[in-house]
């Protein structure tokens, strides 16, 4: 069986962040993980990328945590996959199967809509998962939900209460959505989330097709 981390942040990209992409590779090995996803804030939400910076040089800086987790990962025999979280006013969507280079092409992708981030993710063979959506804290306006424009539901986040993970659940289940579970790990510990899975996903797309299909996997 094979455990993956989902939703971790990077100080090199996030601001709220204080472990490096090296250091989230090297604890999340130490705690019998075979690969993470890395989904830093991307320019929506809480980044620490100088947004006055031209595009292409934001993207490479904003890349630099999973790629230091890559380099960590290739050496200590953990995969490495990368994601990012965009924020929409507190409204947080983790985004898989675009890549450096897409972004690079894309810099709409910035200031669509939230829509078109769901157009433009999956005509491009990626998924959007709805982040912790029962959140309540000061820095959240307002709870939204957005059942048409999202792969699936993030209803278990260890960074979250748990009535707020309850309340995610339900809406999963009652709207038949895909469920996710993630870490939301920001710092130098390893609290559990992710998932499980029987065989080893070998590309991030395998990801997508194990939550989009609903296939044999088990959340952490
Ligand atoms: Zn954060
Ligand atoms: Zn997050």
């Amino acid at each position: 069986m094979y455990k993956y981390e989902t939703h971790i942040h990077t100080r090199e990209a996030s601001k709220c962040a204080s472990v490096t992409g090296s250091e989230q590779a090297l604890q999340y090995k130490r705690a019998g993980y075979e690969g993470i996803i890395i989904t830093d804030h991307f320019f929506g939400g809480n980044t620490c990328i100088d947004r006055t910076l031209p595009w292409k040089d934001r993207i490479e800086l904003f890349c630099k945590g999973y790629e230091n987790a890559k380099e960590t990962g290739d050496k200590i025999g953990l995969q490495v996959f990368f994601g990012f979280e965009q924020t929409y006013n507190g409204t947080d969507f983790l985004i898989y199967g675009l890549d450096k280079q897409w972004l690079i092409a894309h810099p709409e992708i910035e200031h669509c809509t939230i829509a078109n981030q769901y157009r433009m993710v999956t005509e491009n063979g990626g998924m959007v998962i709805h982040a912790h959506p029962f959140r309540d804290r000061n820095y959240i306006p307002e709870i939204r939900l957005f059942p048409n424009l999202v792969d699936g539901v993030e209803v278990i986040n260890y960074g979250n209460r748990e009535q707020e993970n309850i309340e995610a659940y339900k809406y999963a289940k009652d709207y038949n959505l895909p469920m996710t579970s993630g870490s939301d790990g920001h710092h130098h510990e390893v609290l559990g989330g992710g998932v499980r899975t029987d065989e080893r996903l070998n590309t991030i797309d395998d990801y997508i097709d194990l939550i989009k299909f609903k296939k044999n996997y088990k959340l952490l």
